[in-house]
């Protein structure tokens, strides 16, 4: 029997992948653009990372980690979000004035598999750790939304909810599970199981979703402070020309936001999957990782999910293949070096092939154009041929890059 990738992995091959490769090759240049440094931290944490900073409470760690043992009895997790991992580095590192780290590769969750709900799922995601300003959080969402948008992701918004701090979020809790408690015959077993631990996590369950459409929102019971910063991040999106709206019951899975919480939603998914990402201010992270105060907001977008909802019609992966006759094999090769040295997505055949057959695979690569060297050679001149409208002109060989430019 032939072997399979395990279930709930995929296999992302060529040309789906193209689409795959300009997704992380356009959040490479936007977050470098923003001014966030690349970060890479280990694919697999101590567990106690994930269950002190992801939260007990929630599905992740109570049901979705891939929690083993190594051959030291150590117990490991792999890694299930990227965030407490990133915290976990800067705090180990000394966690000194601010930090702007972007970073992108796989996540791991135990999870009924389904289209863009995968076992290994992809994420980019950005930590701005050492600031509790609200220019922060709207620069932070700001730049998720222009990467959505610039990817192709359909009719973007913002959903925009403020969790409240430590001052005002008690008040909050306890206004819920009074509202929660009245209510408890027509919760699932899940939710009155979660309701003694977090009662915020009731509104995240998809079951109750329901019955707790009328609850008590955090917004109300905003303090001054929290107050304060939800608008001034509201008043720089305003300004910045992102569109959001506010989502009084968005709490994200994870227990760690504080005050700001958003998603981003798109239109071109199922209604159980539109959120194709979000993230939220974590002020208390860092102290529940055993490290000092260190104020932080973030986001991760769902690789898979935004690859799902994009066009896959994707630009050609080669500017030009090289076709040549029998006799001009090497001088076709050469040619090809030169090409590859100026940055040009060349290729050829790597075996003597007929033209037709040459021709044949320009065509299913997705070239743009054909040079075929061949007689013309002789007077340092080839045929260019343009794919798409079949039209070709005999051009001399210095000429070769300047006329794929100008395609
Ligand atoms: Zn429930
Ligand atoms: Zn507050």
């Amino acid at each position: 029997m032939s072997l399979r990738a395990p279930k709930g992995t995929d296999d992302i091959l060529p040309p789906h992948s193209r689409v795959w490769r300009r997704l992380l090759s356009t959040w490479e240049s936007m977050a470098e653009a923003y001014g966030y440094d690349l970060i890479m931290v280990p694919f697999f944490e101590s567990t106690e990372v994930f269950n002190r900073g992801v939260g007990e409470s929630t599905e992740v760690v109570q049901k979705q980690m891939y929690t083993f043992e190594d051959k030291k009895g150590r117990s490991l997790t792999l890694r299930p979000e990227g965030t407490a991992g990133v915290v976990r580095a800067f705090i180990q590192a000394g966690a000194q004035g601010v930090m702007k780290v972007a970073y992108s590769g796989a996540m791991f969750r135990y999870e009924q598999p389904q289209a863009g709900r995968r076992r290994q799922f992809y994420q980019v995601g950005l930590e701005y750790l050492g600031t509790d300003a609200a220019d922060a959080d709207a620069e932070v969402i700001e730049l998720g939304y222009r990467y959505l948008t610039a990817t192709g992701v359909p009719d973007v918004t913002v959903q925009l909810n403020s969790l409240g701090d430590d001052e005002c979020r008690p008040t909050y809790i306890e206004a819920l599970r009074a509202w929660l408690e009245e209510r408890r015959g027509l919760l699932c077993q899940d939710s009155l199981r979660t309701l003694e631990m977090n009662p915020m996590r009731v509104l995240d369950c998809k079951v109750c979703a329901g019955v707790v459409a009328d609850a008590p929102s955090p917004i109300d019971y905003l303090c001054e402070a929290c107050q304060t910063h939800l608008s001034e991040v509201r008043s720089r999106l305003d300004s910045a020309g992102v569109p959001y709206r506010l989502a009084p019951r968005l709490v994200r899975g994870l227990d760690y936001y504080t005050r700001t919480a958003f998603e981003y939603v798109g239109s071109a998914l199922d209604a159980a999957q539109t959120a194709v990402g979000g993230g939220g201010r974590y002020d208390g992270l860092a102290e529940l990782l055993g490290g000092p105060p260190v104020p932080g907001v973030g986001l991760a977008l769902g690789v898979d999910r935004i690859a799902l909802s994009v066009p896959d019609a994707v630009d050609p992966a080669l500017d030009v293949f090289v076709v040549n006759t029998d006799r001009y094999r090497a001088e076709a090769r050469a040619l090809l070096s030169t090409l590859r040295a100026t940055g040009i997505r060349s290729d050829g055949l790597p075996d003597q092939r007929s033209l037709k057959a040459q021709f044949k695979a320009a065509d299913r690569r997705g070239a743009v154009a054909v040079i075929v060297v061949g007689d013309e050679w002789e007077s340092g001149q080839v045929v260019a041929k343009r794919l798409d409208d079949g039209s070709q002109v005999v051009i001399g060989s210095e000429e070769i890059v300047t006329w794929l430019k100008s395609l």
